[in-house]
C-alpha cells in the first residue's frame, strides 16, 4: 500500500550541526502515526520540512505519490496538509466558533463555512465552549481548538506538534478519542507528543527520532521494548 506521506532520506544542517540526518518516515490514511524523541531530537524541524517551512539540504517529501519537496506551505495546504504549532496561536478576543470560521472561510468552500464549522465543533466535542472567548479557555482546551481549527481545512494529512501539552488527564483522554475519530475519517494524523501514555495508546505506528536520526519505527508495543528508545529517554532525563 502506498503511504499518503513519504519522507525519504531527509537531511537538514544548521551550520555544522546536523539537525536531521537521512530521515525516512511514512504516514498512512486512517492511521495515527507518532513521532517521538527527546528535546532537540529534530521533531519540529522535521515538521517544518514536511509542511514546507524549511527546504531540506537533501532528500524528498511525497504526498499522495507527488514529489512536493520544492513546494511552499500554501501549495501544500491546498494539497490537503494542515499543521498546528507548539505554541498556542488562537485569536484571543474571538470566540471558539469565530476562530474556526476565520479558518474555514479561507478554505475551499467559503459559503459552506458555517456548516463545516458546526460539524467540526461537534466532532471535536467543543460544543460547550463554542461561544467562549479563546482567551478564557484552559490551555488544554485551547489545544483542542487548535486541532479543530486545522480540521476546518478538511486535511488529508494533519501534523500535530505537542497538542496535549497543558492538558489535564481528563482532557487528554477525551483528546485521544477525538484523534481516533479524526483518523477514522480517512485522515493521516502525524503526532509529535511527549505524553508517552497517549502516544502508546492511540498510535498505530511510532517513529523514534534521536539526535536527528530515526532509531526505530514500528507498532507501539515493539517500539516500547526497543532498548535504544529507553536509552534515548533515559539519556535525556
Ligand atoms: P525538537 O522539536 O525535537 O525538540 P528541534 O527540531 O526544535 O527539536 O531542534 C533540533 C535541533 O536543531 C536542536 O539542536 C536545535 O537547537 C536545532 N535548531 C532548531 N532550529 C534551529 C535554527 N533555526 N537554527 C539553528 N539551530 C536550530
Ligand atoms: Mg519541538
Amino acid at each position: 500500500m502506498q503511504s499518503l506521506l513519504e519522507v525519504e532520506d531527509v537531511s537538514v544542517a544548521f551550520g555544522a550541526h546536523k539537525a536531521l540526518d537521512g530521515v525516512r518516515i511514512t504516514a498512512q490514511r486512517g492511521h495515527i502515526t507518532g513521532l517521538i524523541g527527546p528535546n532537540g531530537a529534530g521533531k519540529s524541524t522535521l515538521f517544518d520540512v514536511i509542511c514546507g517551512l524549511r527546504r531540506p539540504g537533501s532528500g524528498s517529501v511525497r504526498l499522495n505519490g507527488e514529489n512536493i519537496t520544492r513546494l511552499g506551505p500554501a501549495q501544500r495546504a491546498r494539497r490537503g496538509m494542515a499543521r498546528t504549532f507548539q505554541g498556542l496561536e488562537l485569536f484571543g478576543r474571538l470566540s471558539v466558533r469565530d476562530n474556526l470560521l476565520v479558518a474555514a472561510e479561507m478554505g475551499r468552500n467559503p459559503r459552506g463555512a458555517g456548516q463545516l464549522v458546526d460539524g467540526v465543533i461537534e466532532r471535536a466535542q467543543l460544543g460547550a465552549y463554542a461561544d467562549r472567548l479563546a482567551d478564557s479557555l484552559p490551555t488544554g482546551v485551547g489545544r483542542q481548538v487548535e486541532v479543530a481549527r486545522a480540521l476546518t481545512t478538511r486535511p488529508d494529512l494533519i501534523l500535530l506538534d505537542e497538542p496535549a501539552a497543558g492538558q489535564d488527564p481528563e482532557e487528554t483522554e477525551r483528546f485521544a478519542g477525538i484523534l481516533r475519530r479524526v483518523a477514522e475519517d480517512d485522515v493521516a494524523v502525524l503526532l509529535v507528543e511527549h505524553d508517552m501514555e497517549l502516544v502508546m495508546s492511540v498510535c498505530d505506528q511510532v517513529h523514534v527520532l534521536d539526535l536527528g536520526a530515526i532509531i526505530t519505527s514500528g507498532p507501539p508495543d515493539e517500539v516500547r521494548r526497543h532498548s535504544a528508545v529507553l536509552d534515548a529517554y533515559l539519556g535525556a532525563s
